[in-house]
């Protein structure tokens, strides 16, 4: 599988546009299937109904609400059940954890192997997964220099799109 992965029609998407979604879904759905399929694992019907609910919108889903909408879709899965299945995705990469929000987001590039960088908007609630490269070329550099190594280096940016700070200018 090739590393480089070509754009997405979701990395050009601004925040709080509006655009035919179900397109993201169909697109994540099926690189989702793929990564199952050569990781030799099985995109269960389970599996893609709580992946299609994190897919649901541009925005993170917690647990809590995800079991909720899927119990209109299906009755007596047990809460442990949605957090192994959860627990599936996001070690298949097709899910991030945003930690800060503990909730999840669907990944447009699950057969890149990435850190999540993140821009979140406390306007609408939406996320934008990016690619900080300078971010991630400054931290291998430190590794470097310090002689550590980092395993972990998501970025979770807070803020407002665009679209929001038109909405709400500051005050003063
Ligand atoms: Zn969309
Ligand atoms: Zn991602
Ligand atoms: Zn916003």
């Amino acid at each position: 599988m090739a590393t480089d992965i070509s754009k997405t029609a979701i990395d050009t998407l601004d925040f709080g546009t509006e655009h035919n979604h179900s397109l993201c879904i169909n697109e994540a759905l099926q690189l989702a299937k793929q990564v199952c399929e050569q990781g030799g694992e099985r995109f269960t019907d389970l599996r893609q109904q709580v992946f299609e609910l994190v897919w649901a919108e541009h925005k993170p889903v917690k647990a809590y609400d995800l079991m909720s909408d899927l119990a209109s879709k299906r009755s007596g899965v047990a809460p442990a059940t949605v957090y192994r299945t959860l627990d599936f995705l996001q070690a298949q990469g097709l899910v991030h954890k945003l930690e800060s929000l503990n909730a999840y987001l669907g990944c447009a590039h699950p057969q890149k192997e990435h850190q999540g960088h993140f821009l979140i908007c406390e306007g609408c609630e939406e996320v934008r997964e990016l690619e900080f490269a300078a971010f991630s070329q400054s931290v291998r550099k430190v590794e470097k220099e310090q002689r550590f190594k980092v395993k972990q280096m998501t970025v979770e940016l807070f803020g407002l799109c665009n679209r929001c700070q038109q909405e709400n200018p500051p005050s003063n």
